[in-house]
């Protein structure tokens, strides 16, 4: 899932002062922001708290179900349009991809309300890991399971580095190395070592990635 966090409420103040906004719309997200507690009721309620403590009007607020899905966030929009359209700005306690969504739905401006992360693990309740860069060449089939590219500080494809000592990691000292927990893995699945990985081809992690399934092919 999108890993967030609360962006400064100076930005966020920032925001709404260029623009001389008075009145704001809230919209948080169901799925990732409400997983993360930065972006589900309870987070939307408390700024919708505290920007009225600080003067600003809030016109009312909802968490759509998913918040980076252009339709479902369209109809969102539609289903509190009165409320929206009485306020100055929207503010979105989602993703950046969600932030987006909701202002290719509205002519309003919007602003984010927290800031993406990371694409990673929740470990626990509030503990998450990053666990994936979507570089659109995935090893982890010769890597047990274990992404290099993410959890390896370096980025190393092939390792452990020369740093490595104990089994432990080089940057993040109290983190065991990536490439001595890959290795480990393999030999209890009793599989053969992966060898060398070739290097990876990064044009697949092209910016801004698009897949259309409905079309020949997808892909980036
Ligand atoms: S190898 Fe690439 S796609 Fe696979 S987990 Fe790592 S970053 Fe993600
Ligand atoms: S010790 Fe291991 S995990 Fe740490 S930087 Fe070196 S190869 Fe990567």
């Amino acid at each position: 899932m999108i890993i967030t966090k609360p962006r400064e409420w100076a930005r966020i103040q920032e925001n709404l002062a260029g623009i001389g906004a008075r009145r704001v719309f809230l919209i948080g997200c169901g799925q990732c922001a409400t997983v993360a507690h930065t972006g589900g009721e309870k987070e939307v309620a408390e700024m919708a708290v505290r920007l009225e403590t600080e003067g600003v009007e809030v016109t009312g607020w909802t968490v759509a179900e998913v918040t980076c899905h252009l339709n479902g966030t369209k109809l969102e929009c539609r289903k509190h349009q009165e409320a929206i359209d009485a306020a100055d700005a929207v503010v979105v306690l989602a993703c950046g991809a969600g932030v987006q969504t909701v202002a290719d739905s509205i002519p309003k401006p919007v602003f984010p309300g927290l800031e993406s992360l990371f694409l990673g693990t929740v470990i626990r309740n509030g503990i998450f890991e990053e666990r994936c860069q979507t570089c659109g060449d995935c090893v982890l089939d010769k890597t047990a399971g274990i992404c290099p590219v993410t959890t390896c500080p370096k980025g190393l494809l092939n390792g452990p580095c020369g740093g490595m000592w104990n089994g432990m990691c080089e940057v993040l000292t109290d983190r065991e190395c990536t490439h001595v927990r890959i290795r480990r893995r393999l030999d209890e699945q009793n599989r053969a070592g992966k060898g060398t990985l070739a290097p990876k081809d990064f044009s697949t992690a092209l910016k801004p990635g698009g897949v259309n399934i409905r079309g020949q092919g997808g892909g980036r």
